[in-house]
């Protein structure tokens, strides 16, 4: 990118660092004397060869997993943040898919993208001189932007799909991400009518019927597009429930291929993933029935006698709706939260899915979000790592040894490159307001006076993040004494920048954006408390990069992961968090400060709670290290070291997508390749055990317990040492069920700490299956009295299932009692 900043740095400023566009803005007359420059042909020659070298050189997943190169992953997802200059993101979701992406090529993984190209993109925010939020839509050039359409026959490739009463025609393109492709589809063809052009014009635009098409287009549209350019993955990613369609698509495939219903869902579950990023039900993307069926119809017709089957995928119970989550827990092999607590409020909001079991049990596991270091740590922090850390640091980022050297860089070298940073976010912000005022029509005075905006020497703090409400932008604001007080030391001053998108619809979201507005036009706040306008990926990088304390106080814990806090993390930004999402295990007591505890559970105590904790640990702990400083606050830059080391070998998505690659995709490649393998003969097998068990269950029943516990505290005489342990026996019958198939445990619950953990201690088949009956034993600890502190279960196993409750039948002497 800075190849082309060099080219024109004020048209690429203007074309929006696009650098397809540029060419296109770019005189001849410029080019020529570019390409007559020697040190610009250098440099063009340098960045080619490092691209090359990049293209070809080894990978980790060569180098890891050599035997596995049959694997091929697509990952669908409504938005992808690559670049600003690709508006088809809204927030971390987005941002997070194009770092997967991103990671997936710098590691060699060959991962396929699937989402939409919206012809408007996301909006364009401006904020007006009330501080109300004015959203802006452009239609894009789709020929000016860095995306090619993928052609067959010289012609672009189209997909057609089957909508009521019509087929639409979708356009394919193709985004190139380092060594991987990403497919985006688009509807503004000239087959389509012209409401259905406009069905993917904006990203999360529209209203109900657009988001089931949009969603239609990504998931069926995206299957058959994969179908055309002859691509078949082994694993299938949803991430997030928009993209959980595309198992319908599958199922439809498989059906026609013959397969019975239970045997292609078994198929379609084998090779699927699904990653939720939602913690509250409300988010959840919910259709009614009716319009399922209406949208679906064609699809549903096709498989008429499967119709009440494949709705019921999808059935959410409670509510009598169509949930998109629902579809995808239920077709997904393995499914994931994006961080251990998100895993842990997951487990909790699906645990009916699994029947009675404990919530630590749901099989949905987690693996924690990152961010893709390259893209977001600031070239000169990237120039001192070079210099002090091992040459590998860049390919063996997720290895914690590797930043032990941080402790050896010079706190000068540190702080220059921060300060450095600093005052480049300060000039871009005030550029941003001056831009902002000049446009409303401001007075000249009220223009001029933003370029003393902003102390470069002020110890800022940032906040930056889409304004949705849970994320309490205002929270800082619930004392606005104590907050006049603290900005306005005039040994000690504090500074304040904030910025954020709020949904077009989401009125209470535009509420806070016209709130930090009116305080930062307040006498006591005016230049040291502001809010930019148009938060992307160029703002964000800005920000992340130059603030020195990252502030982020979502209600806990409805902040799944949060991505911008490591994104700060990497460019020695100190985290100040509520601990949630990734924060919670990120926070180790000395890479940043954590905002409360994580007790509080109604809003109103954890909003009072957090309140006074920032004000709090801002005047006693955080202004006092940044201040307390000769030439140099060496605590303070202390503490960036121990948060870049603690912090950036964990929270990068080199280390989030090999984790992927080892706990998801390779045993998934693995089971579908297993189940498709000799015609379908694994799924069908599997299918059929599972209705076997499924029939046959009933029979299953816990006869008899012995657990002597009566015994031992009247035999044992007092003075004697009493057993730490003991025996248990049970008898299981089974019916016709093999005893193998089953899985016999003993349940109880330890306290540890302030929680109570469920126990699980597997027991052993004693003698022979007399009578479809078959005793076990299991040792115990002593004290366990059946009924009121342990019981006993029964479940079925098998090797093939991706997780333990794949069936969730359990029977259980707990409700005996
Ligand atoms: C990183 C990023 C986000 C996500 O930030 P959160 O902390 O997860 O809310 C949103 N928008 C942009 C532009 C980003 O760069």
């Amino acid at each position: 990118m800075q190849l082309f900043a060099q080219m024109d740095p004020v048209k690429w400023d203007q074309c929006g660092h696009n650098p397809v566009l540029l060419l296109h803005l770019l005189d001849n007359s410029q080019i020529e004397a570019l390409s007559g420059n020697p040190d610009f042909v250098a440099y063009y020659q340098q960045v080619i060869a490092k691209f090359d070298a990049y293209m070809n050189g080894a990978t980790w997943f060569q180098e890891k997993h050599p035997d596995q190169g049959y694997v091929k992953i697509a990952y669908f997802s409504a938005e992808f943040g690559f670049h600003e200059s690709l508006p088809i993101y809204s927030g971390g979701l987005g941002i997070l898919a194009g770092d997967h992406a991103k990671s997936a090529s710098d590691l060699g993984i060959p991962l396929i993208g699937v989402g939409l190209l919206y012809k408007k993109g996301y909006f364009t925010q401006k904020i007006d001189a009330s501080g109300g939020q004015q959203s802006e839509l452009y239609p894009y050039d789709f020929t000016k932007l860095p995306i090619e359409p993928v052609l067959q026959n010289g012609q672009q490739l189209a997909v057609s799909i089957d909508m009521p009463g019509r087929a639409i025609t979708l356009q394919v393109w193709r985004v190139r991400v380092g060594r991987n492709s990403i497919y985006l589809l688009d509807a503004d063809h000239e087959a389509n009518n012209p409401a259905d052009k406009e069905l993917t014009a904006q990203l999360y635009g529209g209203n109900q019927d657009t988001r089931i098409a949009q969603e239609m287009v990504l998931g069926i549209g995206g299957v058959k597009a994969l179908r055309l350019l002859n691509i078949y993955p082994n694993v299938y990613h949803i991430n997030e429930g928009h993209a959980a369609f595309l198992t319908l698509e599958r199922l439809k495939e498989l059906l026609h291929l013959g397969l019975p219903f239970h045997v292609a869902v078994e198929t379609v579950r084998s090779a699927t993933v699904f990653t939720t990023h939602t913690p509250v039900p409300a988010g959840h993307d919910t259709f009614s029935i009716e319009m399922v069926e209406h949208y679906l119809g064609p699809l549903l017709s096709e498989l008429s006698q499967h119709k009440q089957d494949i709705v019921a995928l999808g059935l959410d119970h409670h509510t009598g709706q169509f949930n998109m989550t629902h579809l995808a827990m239920n077709t997904a092999g393995l499914r994931n939260g994006v961080s251990k607590l998100h895993g842990q409020v997951s487990r909790e909001m699906f645990k009916e899915f699994h029947g009675h079991i404990d919530a630590s049990e749901v099989p949905i596991s987690s693996i924690t979000n990152g961010v893709h270091m390259d893209t977001w740590t600031a070239p000169q922090w990237k120039e001192l790592l070079d210099r002090f850390l091992p040459g590998s640091w860049r390919e063996e980022q997720a290895n914690k040894h590797q930043w032990a050297q941080i402790e050896v860089i010079p706190d000068e070298s540190i702080w220059k490159v921060h300060q450095q940073l600093k005052e480049d976010l300060v000039r871009y912000a005030r550029r941003n307001l001056l831009e902002q005022r000049k446009r409303n029509g401001e007075s000249e005075e009220r223009i001029e006076e933003v370029r003393q905006y902003l102390n470069p020497k002020a110890l800022t703090i940032g906040f930056a993040r889409r304004f949705a409400t849970y994320k309490r932008a205002n929270l800082i604001f619930n004392d606005l004494y104590r907050l006049k007080k603290i900005i306005n030391d005039s040994e000690r001053p504090v500074q304040f920048i904030f910025a954020g998108k709020a949904h077009p619809a989401d009125y209470p979201g535009q509420e806070l954006i016209r709130e930090i507005y009116r305080v930062s036009q307040m006498k006591e706040f005016v230049g040291k408390i502001v809010i930019l306008e148009n938060y992307d990926m160029n703002m964000a990088r800005y920000l992340v990069q130059g603030v020195d304390v990252w502030l982020n106080n979502p209600r806990r814990p409805l902040e799944a992961s949060g991505t911008s806090g490591q994104k700060a993390a990497m460019n020695g930004v100190l985290n100040f968090s509520v601990l949630d999402g990734w924060w919670e295990e990120g926070y180790n007591g000395a890479n940043g400060w954590a905002i409360g505890s994580t007790g509080a559970a109604d809003w109103a105590a954890q909003e009072k709670e957090n309140t006074q904790a920032i004000y709090h640990i801002l005047e006693k702990e955080i202004i006092p290290l940044y201040y307390n400083q000769g030439a140099l606050p060496h605590q303070w830059i202390s503490r960036m070291k121990r948060s870049i080391q603690s912090l950036s070998p964990v929270y990068n998505t080199h280390r989030m997508v090999q984790d992927y690659t080892e706990l998801t995709y390779l045993p998934t490649a693995q089971r579908a390749r297993l189940f498709v393998s000799n015609h379908y003969d694994v799924a069908t097998k599997v299918a059929d055990y599972k209705q076997f068990i499924r029939s046959n269950w009933y029979h299953v029943k816990i006869i008899g317990i012995d657990d002597r516990s009566a015994k031992l505290s009247t035999e044992v005489p007092l003075n004697e040492i009493k057993p730490s342990t003991k025996e248990i026996t049970t008898q299981v019958h089974f019916g016709p069920i093999w005893p193998q198939d089953t899985a016999v445990e003993v349940i109880y619950y330890e306290e540890n700490g302030e929680k109570w953990e469920q126990k699980i201690i597997p027991m052993e088949p004693i003698g022979e299956l007399i009578e479809q009956m078959q005793s076990y034993k299991a040792t115990i600890p002593a004290h366990l009295i059946h009924g009121p502190h342990f019981s006993i279960r029964v479940r079925p196993i098998s090797s093939n299932f991706a997780h333990s409750f794949e069936l969730s039948l359990v029977t259980s002497t707990l409700s005996w009692q």
